[in-house]
């Protein structure tokens, strides 16, 4: 079954490395006025050396210890996948609240959702956008 999700896309060409997007997040999941970095669904990759930024939004935890080897070519520059994997997982430093090390997961803040990471995002790196896509269908009483 098909049906219109809504979802965060990201254009790698577009991002600045500003990191705002990071602070937005952490923002959002505070109730204190202290940004704490760790808190951010959003992490954004940086290889200064070769120009690149690559935000990654936090998908679902795995505990399994990734094994692939395969790399993606960005701008020239060749990168572990694993630095564009979504997955919190236990060789990655960040995606898990600081103090409970519970693992996070990009909640798609906001009701209905209006994601801050988008919002503080100026060059347009980050777009929410509306998809069709197939999704399980709904299990037969
Ligand atoms: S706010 Fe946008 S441009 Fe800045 S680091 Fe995040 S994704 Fe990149
Ligand atoms: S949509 Fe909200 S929870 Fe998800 S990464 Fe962006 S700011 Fe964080």
């Amino acid at each position: 079954m098909k049906a219109k999700v809504k979802k965060i896309q990201i254009d790698f060409d577009k991002c600045t490395g500003c990191r705002h997007c990071e602070t937005a997040c952490a923002l959002s999941h505070t109730e204190t006025d202290t940004v704490n970095p760790r808190l951010s669904r959003i992490k954004v990759n940086v290889d200064v050396a070769g120009g690149n930024f690559f935000p990654v939004i936090a998908g679902p935890y795995t505990d399994a210890k990734c094994t692939s080897r395969n790399y993606a070519i960005i701008k020239g520059e060749k990168y572990d996948l694993c630095r564009l994997c979504r997955a919190a997982c236990p060789v990655k430093p960040y995606f898990f609240e600081p103090g409970t090390e519970v693992p996070l997961k990009c909640d798609l803040c906001g009701e209905p959702p209006d994601p801050s990471c988008v919002k503080w995002c100026t060059s347009g790196a980050l777009s929410f956008i509306e998809v069709e896509e197939h999704v399980a269908d709904e299990p037969k009483a």
